[in-house]
């Protein structure tokens, strides 16, 4: 009997809160109303701007809402083409069919599972108005490269950050890299406000833009009550998460060093086992927040990730399959099956992709238990 049966179930990801989160959370539920109810939306948007370095940020329910604003903050409608990597979470693409645009689905590279620039490039016609890259697992892209292909072609940048706060191409920090950045505090996030998001920018005319959209059509600087100048959007954050995500924030060095550490012990197991492809890429010009450990095991074992699924569970372990590709989901199959022949790598890479617990209470016992049940799983089915 393996000890993990008689233990919880080993979670995929979840926060580390500790008495300064509920503390918070305490004060604004206690506090931030009357003169006070925007105080914590203040200070967390204030924090968060400086913490990223870009001069404007708003809090929002969640990433989602962040990237449909940023659509719209652009003049993204029917007709435009936005190209989104293949293999992401559905929330990156999603909203472009909110604003009635369609999605292009470019390849990943091989080793950073983040857009490729020669993908990228295959996909921009003279309907491309804009790119969202994603920082997939905490992992960062050829920004250089990507962003030197969208500024020839005159194409917008929306870097979607959700799962890379804290991670750094050439020292600057994710989700400054395109003129819009979003990132997400979903609860299996870096950082957590239960649901929410935020989006940073440097530009002030999308800033104003998002404030009037995101509040049905209200100008802030106009005083008059209930004057709405257009349709808009009702996408605020109430005060107690953003109380969370202040919190949260003022810890943010402690947490993304955990998840650091949380890498180095799987790194230490999974590269002396047999039959792992590669898991999560950094070199000298990324540094990797390592929101998810991923693994990719080598496709000529031909165990595939609903196999390993299947088997971690039997040992007690939560893990999670490597993201479809958007291309290969009845969402959106029928108008995009030729993106399954081109995107070679989303469809090589993703069948053998899991991502292994990653939460915040890890430690380096799980870590071990995890890589165990994994060598023998690996054993059993290769041989
Ligand atoms: C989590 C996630 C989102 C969506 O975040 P929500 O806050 O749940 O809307 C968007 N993009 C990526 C890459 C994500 O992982």
């Amino acid at each position: 009997m393996h000890k993990g049966l008689k233990m919880q179930p080993i979670p995929v990801s979840g926060p580390s809160i500790t008495q300064k989160e509920i503390d918070y959370v305490n004060d604004a539920v206690k506090n931030a109303w009357y003169a006070d109810a925007n105080l914590y939306n203040l200070k967390f948007e204030n924090a968060f701007k400086n913490y990223i370095g870009s001069r404007y940020a708003v809090a929002l329910p969640s990433c989602t809402s962040a990237i449909h604003l940023a659509l719209v903050a652009l003049g993204i409608g029917p007709g435009d083409e936005v190209i989104v990597p293949d293999v992401t979470w559905i929330a990156s693409a999603a909203p472009i069919n909110y604003v009635g645009a369609n999605p292009v689905f470019a390849d990943i590279d091989e080793k950073t599972w983040c857009i490729s620039k020669e993908s990228f490039e295959k996909c921009i016609t003279p309907k491309t108005k804009a790119l969202i890259v994603v920082d997939l697992y905490g992992g960062m892209p050829d920004m250089d490269g990507i962003r030197e292909v969208a500024s020839k072609n005159n194409i917008i940048i929306i870097e979607d950050a959700a799962e890379a706060i804290g991670s750094e191409y050439k020292g600057k920090k994710a989700g400054s890299f395109g003129e819009i950045g979003v990132f997400s505090f979903h609860g299996s996030k870096t950082i957590t406000t239960g649901e929410g998001g935020m989006l940073v920018t440097n530009r002030e005319d999308f800033y104003n833009r998002i404030l009037i959209a995101r509040d049905h059509g209200r100008d802030p600087q106009d005083s008059r009550m209930f004057w709405n100048i257009e349709i808009g959007y009702k996408y605020k954050m109430s005060s107690m998460q953003a109380a969370l995500g202040l919190a949260q924030l003022e810890r943010i060095d402690e947490l993304v060093g955990k998840k650091r550490q949380i890498f180095k012990w799987y790194r230490n197991r999974l590269l002396k086992m047999d039959g792992i492809l590669n898991i999560n890429y950094e070199d000298d010009t990324i540094l990797n927040s390592f929101w998810m450990i991923t693994a990719i095991i080598d496709p000529a074992l031909n165990i595939t990730k609903d196999t390993l699924i299947k088997e971690f569970k039997n040992n007690n372990i939560s893990c999670r399959p490597f993201f479809y590709p958007l291309s290969s989901l009845p969402a959106y199959f029928s108008a995009l099956s030729e993106a399954a022949t081109k995107n070679v790598n989303s469809y090589k890479i993703s069948p053998y992709g899991i991502n292994l617990p990653s939460g915040f209470n890890v430690d380096e016992n799980t870590v071990n238990y995890v890589c165990d049940s994994f060598s023998s799983i690996v054993n059993r089915y290769s041989k």
